[in-house]
């Protein structure tokens, strides 16, 4: 299996709650290295780029909202089979419904205030790292 990449992002509602250690320490403990990883205050701008592909939805006014309602750190995580280590990690979007060990379920406040973000396929990992990183930014 190849090395591949992945993008994060640590969500307002954990950087509110000081959980950026916490949910680190899951990731890496997961097998997963952060090769990128700086705190930024999205705008509405990028927080609407990032999640074009839900426009549509009924929740997406609420999920700008709730991305630019604070601090994120954006990350690059690197590792075997990173997207699907990651999403394993994780655990569902929606709390109540997430693996025991978790990332959703042991810090996401609901559906909405999750926590965490993470790719889904390695064809958007590399769209989403490029939105946030430059090459030289990314040590791996
Ligand atoms: P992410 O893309 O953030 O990693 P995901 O892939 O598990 O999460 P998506 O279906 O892509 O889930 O939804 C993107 C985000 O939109 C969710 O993480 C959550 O913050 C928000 N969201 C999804 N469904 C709902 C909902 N029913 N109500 C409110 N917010 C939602
Ligand atoms: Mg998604």
């Amino acid at each position: 299996m190849a090395i591949e990449r992945t993008f994060s992002i640590l969500k307002p509602d954990a950087t509110e709650r000081n959980l950026t250690g916490a949910i680190n320490a899951l990731i890496e403990k997961a097998g997963l290295r952060i090769v990128a990883q700086k705190r930024i205050r999205m705008t509405r701008e990028q927080a609407g780029t990032f999640y074009a592909v839900h426009k549509e939805r009924p929740f997406f006014g609420e999920l700008v909202d709730f991305m630019t309602s604070g601090p994120v750190v954006v990350q690059v995580l690197e590792g075997e089979n990173a997207v699907l280590k990651h999403r394993d990690v994780m655990g569902a979007t929606d709390p109540s419904k997430a693996a025991d060990g978790t990332i959703r379920k042991l810090h996401a406040k609901s559906i909405g205030e999750n926590s965490v973000h993470g790719s889904d396929a390695p064809e958007t990992a590399a769209i989403e790292i490029a939105q946030f990183f430059s090459g030289n930014e990314i040590v791996g």
